[in-house]
């Protein structure tokens, strides 16, 4: 076993031990439990270095629990950790990285607002540089780990500088004076993240709070992208092992008609389509890990891994449930929670369509179009 199977296995059993006895009564309750995720923390999930060893311990996480919503949480901690990692100063990595790595504290990336969501560049949140450093207003809503969180890399636009330095990223206290998050609990899938909303109304930041160059809030955007979009490609590949290997046993198992269902070609192609996605999305994502750590351009195929896994992976929990019969619409499977867990995943991090507008684009410079 290389290193990186070795990751992947222990975090199966992470998830298996840890994660899975409580998510179907924290899905049902709509709940995150911070205990819990320490014991994450404790595990060492937020102390993984590289890209590599971070995928593989998402998608282990997600073979081993089937906790969509807890991993939906865990790639935003990721990426608030590797953002500050890299971009962020001394003082920053000091405050904040050794909690978020031990599980200690929650971090959010804070973007959408009411009316920036497939269009970020709509984003209204403003702030001011003054005296005491910068002075935030914001609205955010629809945040992951929002509502919980202890800190959030929030986007703004900063009045009175030149157009192209106005998008920045701040890291915000969320405990800061004039700062308040909310709790969503309307949503009816990835009930197990917490998402809420963040406003922050004249907030008096400090100086400190720069994330990053001044005015690189775009660039920012793209590395946070970048790492969700990659570490969520994972969480559907583990989704779509999870669902391939129950669907395998029951097929094996369940007889009708004096066979196992899985003679039948109809309930066989269920299956072979899980396959293909599998092998399919594992070597793309790979390809896209490869360039990632090379420095390579990743723009259209970073779209590419949510056009084509979050589709087959809701496609997989669809056919899972039907080939569970009866079974298949409880409680006690996994499949309708997947189904709802799904839907909500395919609008995070940015919508499906928003994606194959992306990778239109990139197909028209392909051939040099004006
Ligand atoms: C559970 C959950 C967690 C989230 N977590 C985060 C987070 O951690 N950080 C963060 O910043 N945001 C987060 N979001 C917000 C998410 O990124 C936005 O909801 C998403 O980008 C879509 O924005 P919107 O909801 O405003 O939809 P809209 O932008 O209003 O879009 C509505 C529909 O219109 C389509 N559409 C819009 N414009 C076009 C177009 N030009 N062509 C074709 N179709 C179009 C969209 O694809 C979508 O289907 C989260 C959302 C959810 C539901």
């Amino acid at each position: 076993m290389n290193a990186r199977d070795q990751i992947r296995s222990r975090f199966v059993d992470v998830g298996a031990r840890l994660v899975a006895p409580s998510t179907s009564a924290r899905d049902r309750a709509g709940s995150f439990d911070r205990a819990l995720w320490q014991e994450l923390g404790a595990a060492g999930l937020f102390a993984l270095s590289t890209l590599g060893e971070r995928v593989v311990a998402v998608e282990g996480l997600v073979l081993g629990s089937l906790d969509l919503g807890l991993a939906v949480s865990v790639c935003a901690q990721l990426v608030v950790i590797n953002v500050i990692a890299t971009e962020g100063t001394p003082a920053q990595q000091q405050r904040w990285l050794p909690g978020l790595r031990a599980g200690t504290l929650l971090g959010a990336c804070a973007n959408a607002e009411v009316n920036a969501g497939t269009d970020l560049m709509g984003l209204k949140s403003r702030a001011r540089i003054d005296d005491d450093g910068v002075c935030l207003s914001a609205r955010k809503r629809s945040i992951t780990n929002l509502g919980a969180c202890d800190l959030a890399l929030v986007s703004a636009r900063v009045v009175d500088v030149p157009a192209r330095e106005a998008v920045n990223v701040f890291v915000v206290d969320t405990n800061t004076a004039r700062v308040a998050q909310r709790l969503r609990s309307d949503l009816a899938g990835l009930r197990t993240s917490p998402t809420g909303s963040l406003v922050a109304w004249r907030a008096q930041l400090g100086p400190s709070c720069w994330v990053g160059a001044r005015g690189d809030g775009v660039r920012l955007f793209r590395k946070m992208f970048s790492d969700e979009r990659i570490s969520t490609g994972f969480l559907y590949l583990g989704s779509l092992k999870a669902c391939r290997d129950r669907a395998l046993l029951h097929a094996e198992r369940r007889r009708q008609f004096g066979q196992p269902i899985g003679r039948n070609q109809y309930v066989q192609e269920k299956i072979v389509k899980m396959q293909v996605g599998i092998d399919l999305l594992e070597a793309h994502l790979w390809r896209v890990v490869d360039d990632y750590d090379a420095g390579v351009d990743l723009h259209g195929s970073l779209s590419v891994i949510k056009i084509f896994g979050v589709e087959v992976a809701l496609q997989a929990a669809l056919d899972l449930g039907r080939l569970l019969g009866s079974r298949g619409v409880s409680t006690d499977e996994p499949a309708e929670r997947l189904v709802r867990d799904l839907l909500g995943l395919s609008i995070l991090g940015g919508t499906v369509e928003l994606m194959k507008m992306i990778v239109y684009d990139e197909a028209r410079r392909h051939l040099s179009l004006p």
